[in-house]
């Protein structure tokens, strides 16, 4: 099974001007609490900044561009 990730550039910093459309596009891994467009848009940035191209959904398996790199499936 494969993860859907977000281009950074295409899904996340081209709405940098209308943040409320990003509202809500992740959560946070602990709590759960959707993260505001602010919040999602500084991490984009932060992670465009590492040289990452896509941000990860809910995956721990991933290569130095954020893509997932595949899981094993559970038996
Ligand atoms: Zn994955």
């Amino acid at each position: 099974m494969h993860h859907c990730s977000i281009d950074i550039a295409n899904g996340v910093i081209r709405y940098a001007r209308s943040p409320r459309r990003l509202d809500g596009l992740l959560k946070e891994a602990n709590s759960g609490r959707s993260l505001p467009g602010e919040e999602v848009l500084s991490l984009a940035r932060e992670m465009a900044g590492k040289g990452y191209e896509v941000m990860p959904i809910g995956c721990d398996h991933f290569d130095s561009r954020g893509y997932c790199l595949g899981h094993e499936d559970p038996p």
